[in-house]
């Protein structure tokens, strides 16, 4: 059985780091397939090499020459290959991306190149192989990742190779240009190399031991969680707990196979466990709690709304039209609130322009906007299985005088969402957390 282990910027910052990574690894003969991001920061204000090389992108093409432009880069690996006393020089590969510079080489190219060289370094270090993502890692000609080219050919090259490091973040398109996925990119490459060898298990070594209960900045040392279901996981990060880059539980999720996200600066922590499914009998009710602001709810009333055909789809149509996408549609007998992205509904004349269609279009008795609204997520696969999760919901925030303006629960009863001010936002993610996870410890 094989592990895939993916490591982040910061896991692979300096010397010192990938000693700690070279340890991880060595300590278990199963971590055979190894996905590094380019180095990140050493200390709090220092720049990712991946900032870096974008930088040097924007230099180079605004007439900078390369050699200047590149130095930050070339001397962060520099120093990892001489504090490592490496047996390689990175030097050829240094002008070869000039070269390429030189000759028009795009954005995603300069970018890649630090997980591309960082690779090189760890393959060296480790005495793995190293496998250029963009000989396996596949977009199609319109640019969206193509799952089965990869999945076949990395499968293909992998399967020949018992010991590789194949750098994160980028691929190639059908004719070779180096395109990288978004920020973060990295994860989904370890889950797309985990699939494609039918690992065992995916670690995912950051710089945090897991997932917490809720956000740090708001609720003071919250509890870790051990263990969350895909599904779950989707609920909380969509509505903003990060650590993970959000697709990169699909390529695993498809072939069943465990994340376990890890820190490599705390090994012997165990970090959080994300499963396919688990059962419901959890520790605490719920599993996290996550939020976002900026969201505005488009309150809608009209005598006999629900026996007037097409209302709906017509009310969709016109927000289609105008790159408005719904993420919640409470109804009422007569009235129906739309909560969206306030970002998309624009400013001034493009705002007006969408407001006088909807009302052409619905002829509504009564039509407001109101901005400011936060989501909340209280997210758990316990609450399927037991009552008054919402009860005690709504009283925690009754009780701090907090008032719901809207209120969801997802088919799957996963989840309950409550829509709120956003200046009760976090005094909310407070009371919600004491009442599930400190009544409970
Ligand atoms: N290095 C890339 C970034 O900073 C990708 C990654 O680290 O996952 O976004």
């Amino acid at each position: 059985m094989s592990k895939v282990v993916k490591f982040g910027g910061s896991s692979l910052a300096d010397a010192e780091q990938f000693k700690k990574v070279a340890d991880i690894i060595h300590a278990d003969p199963e971590r055979v397939y190894v996905v590094p991001s380019a180095p990140g920061k050493r200390f709090k204000d220092d720049t990712k090499v991946t900032d870096l090389l974008y930088q040097c992108y924007e230099r180079t093409i605004t007439g900078e020459d390369f050699a200047k432009a590149f130095a930050p880069v070339r001397e962060r690996y520099d120093e990892i290959i001489k504090d490592l006393n490496l047996d390689i020089s990175l030097d050829d590969e240094f002008v070869k991306i000039g070269q390429d510079f030189r000759n028009g080489a795009n954005r995603d190219y300069a970018a890649s190149r630090g997980e591309y060289l960082n690779g090189i370094l760890l393959a060296n270090y480790l005495g793995y192989e190293f496998v250029d993502a963009a000989k396996g890692i596949f977009f199609d000609h319109k640019g969206n990742f193509d799952a089965d080219i990869t999945n076949a050919c990395l499968g293909a090259i992998l399967e020949k190779t018992p010991k590789a490091v194949i750098p994160g973040f980028y691929g190639a398109l059908p004719d070779g240009t180096i395109k990288t996925f978004s920020r973060g990119g990295s994860d989904f490459t370890g889950s797309v190399v985990a699939k494609a060898v039918g690992a065992s298990l995916y670690e995912n070594w950051t710089d945090v031991s897991g997932f917490l209960v809720a956000d740090p900045r708001i609720v003071e040392n919250p509890a870790g969680i051990e263990v969350i279901t895909y599904s779950e996981l989707r609920e909380l990060s969509y509505m903003g707990a990060g650590v993970l880059h959000e697709d990169a539980i699909f390529p695993v999720r498809s072939a069943n196979i465990p994340i376990n996200i890890k820190n490599t600066n705390a090994p012997e922590d165990a970090g959080t466990l994300i499963v396919p499914t688990a059962d419901n009998d959890t520790k605490y009710l719920i599993t996290g709690i996550a939020g976002k602001k900026d969201f505005s709810v488009i309150s809608i009333e009209k005598d006999r709304m629900n026996s007037e055909k097409g209302f709906m789809r017509r009310m969709l149509q016109v927000l289609e039209n105008h790159e408005v996408f719904p993420e919640h549609m409470p109804t009422g007998i007569d009235t129906v609130s739309v909560v969206v992205n306030t970002k998309e509904l624009g400013k001034g004349e493009e705002r007006e322009k969408l407001v006088r269609r909807l009302k052409d279009v619905l002829r509504p008795d009564h039509f407001e906007i109101i901005d400011g609204l936060a989501l909340i997520a209280v997210v758990g696969r316990g609450m399927r299985a037991k009552k008054g999760t919402a009860t005690r919901v709504f009283a925690a925030l009754s009780h701090a005088d907090i008032n719901i303006r809207m209120i969801d629960q997802g088919s799957s009863e996963l989840n309950i969402i409550v829509g709120i001010d956003e200046k009760d936002f976090e005094k909310a993610i407070k009371v919600i957390y004491d009442m599930f996870i400190l009544s409970e410890q």
